[in-house]
């Protein structure tokens, strides 16, 4: 569902991802540790192309972009739309509710109507748990509440993959655990999934595979239940 093949990126002489390689299939949740600087990030980034890779093929579904070839804008548009991203900062909009964040670009990226884009809405966030939040804005949410929102933002774009970047490690523990929940949810349902993410006890019992990053590299991976020292 997911490939990405021989993706290399650096910046100046410092090289982030020295080749990296990683295959998810359709309903897979992956779990991404390794050390700080590893490349976690940037592997996501590149992985919706928020960070355009030096060379390397990535694929997701039926979009492929080849780095090393030129690609229109619209190209690269329609494959970052089939990756949903949410950040460890929940990056929403303060001057709109929970109910127009999750609609904005639903309508300015896929043309839907604003009843349309409410209505899918409006089944998302109760979908997060979040029905009686529809017209709250973030200041007034907690930090857990507003991940959970960013959740669902993602999920109307209708992604064939969500990559998660440590979305719970500016959370207080117990408010991290609804939003890990929510994820748990969605990878029950099938949703592929990456997860960039210090919670080895998620990795441990959401994860399929467990992907060890260092150095711009993967240096191990297998199944989360085997004892691999991090
Ligand atoms: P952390 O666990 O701290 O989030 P990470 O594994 O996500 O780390 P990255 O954020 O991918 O690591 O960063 C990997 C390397 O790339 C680091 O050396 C970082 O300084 C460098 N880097 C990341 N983004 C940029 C950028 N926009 N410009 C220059 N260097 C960058
Ligand atoms: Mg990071």
């Amino acid at each position: 569902k997911v490939a990405l093949d021989n993706v290399y990126k650096a910046y100046g002489d410092n090289v982030v991802l020295d080749d990296v390689s990683l295959h998810v299939a359709e309903g897979e949740v992956v779990a991404i540790i390794g050390p700080s600087g590893a490349g976690k990030s940037t592997f996501l980034r590149c992985t919706n192309l928020l960070e355009q890779p030096d060379s390397g093929v990535i694929r997701i579904g039926t979009h492929t972009i080849d780095s090393s070839q030129k690609h229109t804008s619209r190209e690269l548009e329609e494959l970052r739309r089939t990756a949903g991203m949410v950040f460890q900062s929940f990056n929403l909009f303060p001057h709109l509710t929970a109910l127009e964040n999750v609609s904005l670009a639903q309508r300015r990226a896929l043309g839907r109507s604003k009843s349309e884009a409410d209505e899918r809405s409006r089944a998302l966030i109760d979908r997060v748990g979040l029905s009686d939040k529809y017209d709250s804005h973030p200041a007034r949410l907690s930090g857990g509440q507003q991940q959970r929102v960013a959740i669902a933002r993602a999920l109307a774009m209708d992604p064939e993959v969500m990559l998660f970047d440590e979305p719970t490690s500016a959370l207080d523990p117990e408010v991290g655990l609804e939003v890990l929940a929510v994820m748990q949810e969605l990878a029950e349902e099938g949703m592929t999934m990456m997860v960039v993410t210090h919670e080895m006890e998620f990795a441990r019992s959401v994860g399929d595979r467990l992907v060890v990053m260092a150095d711009g590299g993967i240096i191990e991976e297998g199944e989360p239940n085997r004892a691999l020292d991090p």
